[in-house]
């Protein structure tokens, strides 16, 4: 029964989990929050992520009720992500590996969502919709490759909905995504904004300079209100996500669809696409913020089934990269 320790550290959240099997046996996690108006710069985050992650380990240690010596193989975030916390973590991953001499495994972390999300929730061969605030993917398995239908073609719906929030000053605690969930739920009026599908693909930078343009313009003049703006911008950049994951399901003639990453716990974002399921006779998977949101557990899990099929990363090979595409890696590990 071997057991994996995962490091996760792309961007401003930093998790160490463990995970047997199957079973999560520990998955703490410390969120980087700045001040509002203002996002996470690479090096003050890798700053944060490397004050904390000892303790996260020992934490993660404790939790799980196991040793070092119960430890089969150590996982790590390759990429993508930011650079400098990419870089922070992974070194420490590949010193506990040499402390404790075991076998490294380098992780996509696309991949680690994807995993986590089919742990979790049991879904066999869902069409995915991975959405947080750097990635923005529609994704199907086939042929031992996670394959991209569709994507952004400039920034990831959660960084429009982060920089979003920053021009309101919204608070960036718990999160700039959660914050705007609670305010659109208080919006009555729908402002129309640009939609911005391109074939299987989106654009959501568009959106985002319409709505910094006009936002402070319209508050002023009472035309709206600032919960209206997160509503609008919700319902406009929901239609988009869930207008092209259903048409890859149709593509792949698909009966499940799951919901992974950060933005993934939204749940007016689950409700819409739970309404398109429904209406195709298919069934929605999404999970909560302790599993959706960057963890530990999820690399530890992808980082589980790839030491099974036997994939290990030598330390030689054993860098980041933050450009690291979901279908650059041979799924092995599936039929
Ligand atoms: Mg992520």
């Amino acid at each position: 029964m071997p057991a994996v320790l995962g490091f996760e550290g792309s961007a401003n959240k930093i998790g160490v989990g463990v995970v047997r099997d199957g079973k999560v046996l520990a998955n703490p996690r410390r969120t980087y929050v700045t001040p509002p108006g203002t996002g996470f710069l690479p090096g003050d985050t890798a700053r944060h992520h490397r004050a904390v992650i000892l303790d996260l380990l020992q934490e993660a240690l404790t939790e799980s009720g196991l040793t070092s010596q119960d430890i089969d193989c150590i996982a790590y975030t390759k990429g993508p992500g930011m650079g400098a916390p990419l870089v922070s973590v992974a070194l420490v991953a590949r010193t506990v590996a040499q402390l404790w001499n075991k076998p490294l495994v380098g992780v996509n972390h696309c991949i680690g969502h994807i995993e986590m999300g089919r742990l979790i929730t049991g879904a066999t061969s869902p069409t995915v919709l991975y959405v947080s605030g750097g990635n923005t993917q529609v994704i199907a398995y086939s042929e031992h490759r996670y394959r991209i239908f569709g994507e952004t073609i400039d920034i990831a719906v959660g960084n429009c909905l982060d920089r979003f929030a920053r021009v309101l000053k919204i608070s960036n605690d718990p999160s700039p995504g959660y914050n705007i969930e609670q305010m659109a739920k208080r919006g009555k009026k729908l402002v129309e904004l640009p939609y911005t599908v391109k074939g299987m693909d989106v654009s959501f930078s568009g959106i985002l300079s319409f709505i910094e343009d006009v936002a402070h313009r319209m508050l002023a003049t009472g035309e709206c209100t600032p919960e209206d703006l997160c509503f609008s911008l919700q319902e406009t950049v929901f239609a988009m996500l869930v207008e092209i994951t259903e048409r890859a399901m149709a593509h792949c003639d698909s009966q499940e669809a799951l919901i992974v990453g950060g933005v993934g716990c939204n749940v007016r974002l689950q409700e819409m696409m739970a309404t398109m399921c429904q209406e195709r006779g298919a069934r929605l998977f999404a999970t909560d913020e302790r599993f959706c949101i960057d963890n530990g557990a999820m690399i530890a899990q992808a980082g589980w089934e790839m030491f099974q099929a036997g994939h290990r990363t030598p330390l030689s090979d054993s860098g980041v990269t933050q450009r690291y595409r979901t279908d650059e890696v041979e799924v092995t590990w599936r039929d």
